[in-house]
C-alpha cells in the first residue's frame, strides 16, 4: 500500500497544475485519473492573466506559449450593414498574458512538469472505491494491470463539473443550464493573427481563437433548433467576418463539428473532513466568457496554502479546509454569474433582448475607457470594483 499525503482525484488542468505545486512543496502526491490518453481536442482554451500567471508560477508558461500562442487583441463586433466594433489590444491593456492554446497541449506540458516534479499518475483507472476509517482515505483503484491502494488523509476533488467524488463524499450540487442554447464547437486551421474575435448577430453568436501556428478554436453559440447542422452552424461565423479571407479559410480547414450543452455548477460546501473540491467540481462554470479554466488556475496557489497549513499541522478537518472556500468563494461566484449573464443575452428569444444586447456592445465601443477597465479588473485576481460594475450596467 502506498500512504501519499494527498490523493488527487482528476488529472485534467485541475489535478496536474495542483500535483505540480504540492509535489514542489515537497508534499507527496498521486493523481488518479480515469482517462488512459488525452481526449481529442474539440474546443480550445482562452486562458486569461489569472490563469496564465498560474502557469507561469509553476514554471509552466513558456512552454505553454512555444505550443499554443500569446494574444494580441480582443475583438468584438455586432454583425450588421456597418459593423460596430470593440478592440481591445492586450498589449496596451498591460493586464499580462492571454494564451490560445489546445487543451492537449497544455496538459501533456502540465502532465511533463508533474512527472519531473515527483508526482506519481495512476493513468487509466477504471473504477475506485473509498473507505474512511481512522482519520484517513482508502482508495482502492482498479486498473487493467491490478489493483493499488493508496492511504491518505486528505483528497482533492479534481474531477471535473460531473465529479463522483462530490456525490461519494455527499456534497450537494446544483445545475444551470440556459434554456434551449447549445454551443458548437470544433478545432480549425491557424487565423492570421494571433486573436480572438467574437461576432453578435442576428442570430446568436460566433468566433475563433488564435491555438498557434496551426490551430484556432471555433465556436457558435445558437439555439438548440438551428444547429441540427453543426458544421454548417460553426461556418456561419466565417460568413459574419468578412474582415480577411484567412478567416474563412481556418474555418475550411475545421476537423470535426461538435456541438455540447455545459452546464454552471453551484457547490455549496467545497470541504468535508478529509476532503476538498477544486476547479470545475466546486466551480463549474459556462464557457461563454472563457473563465472556467483560468478560475481554476488560479485556485492552485491559495489551495496550496490551505493544503500546506493541514499537512503541517495534521489538522484536515471540514473547517480548516474550508479556508480554501472561503478565499474563493466571491470571485467564482461573480465570475460564474457574468458568464450566465452573457449567455443568457447571447441569444436570447425574449423579445428585445438583442437589440439591447447590441445596444450595449456599441455604447461599449464609444467607451472604451471602461471596457478597458473592466477587462483589466476581470484579468486580475479580484472581483471587479463596484463603480465598474455599476457603469458597465448603466452603459
Ligand atoms: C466548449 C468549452 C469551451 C471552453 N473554453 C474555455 C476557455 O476558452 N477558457 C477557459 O479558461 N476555460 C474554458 N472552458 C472551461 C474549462 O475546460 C474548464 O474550466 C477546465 O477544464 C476545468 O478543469 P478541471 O481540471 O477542473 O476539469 P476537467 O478539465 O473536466 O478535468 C477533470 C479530469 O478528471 C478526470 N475524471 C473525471 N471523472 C473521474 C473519475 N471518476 N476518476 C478519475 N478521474 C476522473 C477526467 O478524465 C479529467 O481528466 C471550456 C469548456 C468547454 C466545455
Amino acid at each position: 500500500m502506498e500512504m501519499p499525503d494527498t490523493v488527487i482525484v482528476g488529472g485534467g488542468l485541475a489535478g496536474l497544475s495542483t500535483g505540480i505545486a504540492l509535489a514542489e512543496s515537497g508534499i507527496d502526491t498521486a493523481i488518479i485519473e480515469a482517462r488512459g490518453k488525452a481526449k481529442a481536442d474539440i474546443f480550445g482554451f482562452l486562458l486569461w492573466p489569472p490563469g496564465t500567471r498560474t502557469l507561469r508560477w509553476l514554471g509552466a508558461l513558456p512552454e505553454a506559449l512555444r505550443s499554443g500562442a500569446e494574444l494580441e487583441s480582443l475583438t468584438w463586433f455586432v454583425a450588421g450593414q456597418e459593423h460596430t466594433w470593440l478592440n481591445v489590444d492586450l498589449a496596451e491593456l498591460g493586464a499580462g498574458t492571454f494564451l490560445g492554446i489546445r487543451p492537449s497541449r497544455l496538459e501533456s506540458v502540465l502532465r511533463e512538469a508533474a512527472l519531473a516534479a515527483g508526482v506519481r499518475i495512476f493513468d487509466s483507472v477504471d473504477d475506485w472505491s473509498l473507505r474512511r476509517e481512522r482519520a484517513a482515505w482508502t482508495v482502492r483503484l482498479r486498473r487493467d494491470d491490478g489493483p493499488v491502494e493508496l492511504r491518505t488523509p486528505l483528497l482533492i476533488g479534481a474531477d471535473g463539473s460531473g465529479s463522483r467524488l462530490r456525490g461519494e463524499l455527499g456534497l450537494a450540487s446544483s445545475r444551470w443550464q440556459p434554456r434551449g442554447q447549445a454551443i458548437v464547437t470544433g478545432v480549425g486551421g491557424p487565423l492570421p493573427e494571433r486573436a480572438s474575435r467574437q461576432a453578435l448577430s442576428a442570430d446568436g453568436s460566433g468566433g475563433c481563437v488564435s491555438l498557434g501556428e496551426k490551430a484556432s478554436w471555433l465556436y457558435t453559440v445558437a439555439q438548440e433548433t438551428d444547429v441540427s447542422d453543426p458544421e454548417r452552424a460553426l461556418r456561419q461565423y466565417a460568413h459574419l467576418d468578412d474582415a480577411d479571407e484567412a478567416y474563412a479559410t481556418a474555418f475550411d480547414q475545421v476537423e470535426r463539428a461538435v456541438v455540447v450543452r455545459p452546464w454552471t455548477i453551484t457547490v455549496p460546501r467545497w470541504a468535508t473532513d478529509g476532503a476538498v473540491l477544486m476547479g470545475d467540481a466546486a466551480h463549474g462554470m459556462l464557457p461563454h466568457l472563457g473563465l472556467g479554466g483560468s478560475l481554476t488556475l488560479e485556485d492552485v496557489p491559495l489551495l496550496r496554502e490551505v493544503v500546506e497549513e493541514a499537512v503541517r499541522t495534521g489538522d484536515f478537518c471540514a473547517s480548516r479546509l474550508s479556508a480554501f472556500q472561503r478565499r474563493r468563494q466571491a470571485r467564482t461566484a461573480y465570475a460564474q454569474r457574468i458568464s450566465n449573464q452573457w449567455a443568457r443575452v447571447l441569444c436570447s428569444t425574449t423579445p428585445g433582448a438583442r437589440t439591447a444586447r447590441d445596444l450595449a456592445m456599441r455604447r461599449m465601443a464609444r467607451n472604451m475607457e471602461l471596457a478597458s477597465r473592466f477587462y483589466r479588473e476581470l484579468a486580475s485576481p479580484s472581483v471587479p470594483s463596484l463603480g465598474t460594475r455599476m457603469r458597465m450596467m448603466m452603459l
